[in-house]
């Protein structure tokens, strides 16, 4: 038996084959980490030049820190993992939303606005007693908070960070959203009084509650793939991407990666579940994961002169009066990743890989930017210090009902009793790492059971 939470491992018997484990994200390292620790031979395929994947951090010369997207942990992941002492605590962490030039506290601001109370009202009276379920993303959002809110708020934000139709999402996007609005009240008035930033929507595998904060590695996120990498050195091979992964009767026998093909017992991979698709030979049964997309994004770094310079640390523009959906300020919660009297904003931009955001050169994204940014920050012009742009793929993945039955089947399991596909793009889930960590030591737990 193995407790794959709390970590009190009993040896299970070494499997003679090893086990492939594809990916060096914070995924793939607990899972190979879990192995070490329970004795069984393992080999991880990194596909890149550096381990942490989309978990990766950066500093440049002038002394600005930022990540893939800014990334918030919490004190228990760091915990779990052993880099607690590197981390430093987030006192304060707040999220407003911005809707024709006014400011909005989330979750209270807009509770207080007449007209999204009344119709959040409405819509709690309308489905008392209302059995049927509802059909889409659209749906789900004005049944829970009422059209006025879902319309102006929920449904403009979900679509720009999709790049679907709320109409086409499936239901299940809300339900994978975490929270309560009474949970959140009851976190938020928490954190104001131990003057922590107590973490609130990023759990679902282990509970919310008052003594779980955010806090954040003083060299970055990566510090977490770091730690769990150390000592596995010897079985890791950067630069070398799993080109195939064969299958016999609906077993997985062999991975090939640079042209060599090596037996295994299992493959645990962290690959974008549409990829895992086209890299198995010998079987149908993952075939219809190729239909499963993934919203690419472009994150612009800009650094100015001066603090505070955003109402909140996070700031949401719902609607298509600005390219970007979502604004971070992460200096507001974390002031050392910024030389003093100094900030770094992101800007998160949802695209479509090869539109006109997707291809467009740095200098012309900054641009683009800098003069929306001139709407929301006075003088953003003359305080401007430079930027840089990152993109990905595979930012989120995007819940469409077109595949809505495919995608449940697939949460329980790959239809391949030793292939296992986990992380946040491998399972095609809404996570975050705390859940990654978790959902990753139970399921290879349960696969080393099985094996
Ligand atoms: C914008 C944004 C903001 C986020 N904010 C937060 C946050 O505040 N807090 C939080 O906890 N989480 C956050 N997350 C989520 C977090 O980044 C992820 O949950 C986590 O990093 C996922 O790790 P992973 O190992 O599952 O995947 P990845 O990091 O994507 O790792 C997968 C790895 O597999 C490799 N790979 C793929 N194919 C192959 C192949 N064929 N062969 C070999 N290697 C291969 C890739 O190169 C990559 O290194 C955020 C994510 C995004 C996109």
């Amino acid at each position: 038996m193995i407790d794959s939470i709390n970590g009190n491992f009993m040896k299970v018997k070494k499997i003679g084959k090893p086990i492939a484990v594809i990916g060096a994200g914070l995924a793939g390292l607990t899972a190979a980490n879990f192995l070490r620790h329970n004795d069984t031979d393992f080999v991880l395929y990194e596909a890149g030049k550096r381990i942490s994947g989309l978990a990766a951090s950066f500093k440049d010369a002038e002394g600005f820190s930022y990540d893939f997207g800014a990334h918030f942990i919490t004190n228990r992941l760091a915990g779990a993992i052993g880099v607690s002492s590197e981390c430093r605590t987030i006192e304060y962490y707040g999220e407003t939303v911005w809707l024709k030039g006014k400011i909005y506290k989330y979750p209270v601001g807009l509770m207080k606005v007449p007209r999204m109370a009344f119709s959040g009202a409405v819509s709690k009276f309308k489905s008392f007693g209302n059995g049927s379920g509802p059909r889409s993303a659209a749906d789900w959002f004005r049944k829970k908070y009422g059209t006025v809110l879902a319309d102006t708020v929920a449904l403009p934000l979900i679509e720009a960070w999709s790049g679907a139709k709320a109409d086409d999402l499936s239901p299940s996007l809300g339900e994978s959203l975490p929270g309560s609005i009474g949970k959140t009240l009851y976190l938020k008035a928490a954190s104001r009084v131990l003057g922590r930033a107590v973490a609130c929507g990023y759990n679902r595998e282990m509970p919310e509650k008052a003594s779980v904060w955010h806090v954040y590695p003083e060299r970055g996120v990566s510090v977490l793939c770091e730690k769990l990498a150390e000592g596995l050195e010897d079985r890791i091979k950067l630069e070398t991407p799993v080109e195939e992964i064969l299958v016999e009767n609906e077993k997985v026998v062999a991975i090939k990666a640079k042209g060599e093909t090596k037996e295994v017992s299992a493959v645990i991979s962290t690959a974008p579940a549409n990829i895992l698709a086209k890299l198995v030979r010998g079987t149908n049964s993952l075939e219809h994961l190729k239909k499963f997309r993934y919203r690419p994004m472009l994150f612009v770094n800009m650094r100015f002169s001066g603090r505070g310079l955003l109402p909140d640390t996070v700031v949401w523009f719902p609607g298509d009066e600005f390219p970007f959906f979502r604004l971070t300020e992460a200096t507001i919660s974390m002031p050392w990743l910024a030389p003093e009297g100094k900030t770094i904003i992101t800007i998160d931009i949802g695209c479509e890989k090869g539109d006109e955001f997707w291809t467009m050169d740095e200098e012309s994204v900054t641009e683009i930017c800098l003069e929306h940014m001139a709407k929301i920050i006075p003088g953003a012009r003359a305080k401007f210090l430079g930027a840089n742009v990152l993109r990905t793929p595979i930012a989120y993945p995007v819940f469409l009902n077109e595949y809505e039955n495919e995608r449940k089947n697939f949460e329980r399991s790959t239809g391949i009793d030793n292939l296992l596909s986990i992380g946040r793009n491998g399972e095609f889930a809404h996570i975050f790492m705390e859940d990654v960590y978790w959902r990753t030591r139970r399921k290879v737990g349960n696969l080393m059971q099985r094996a």
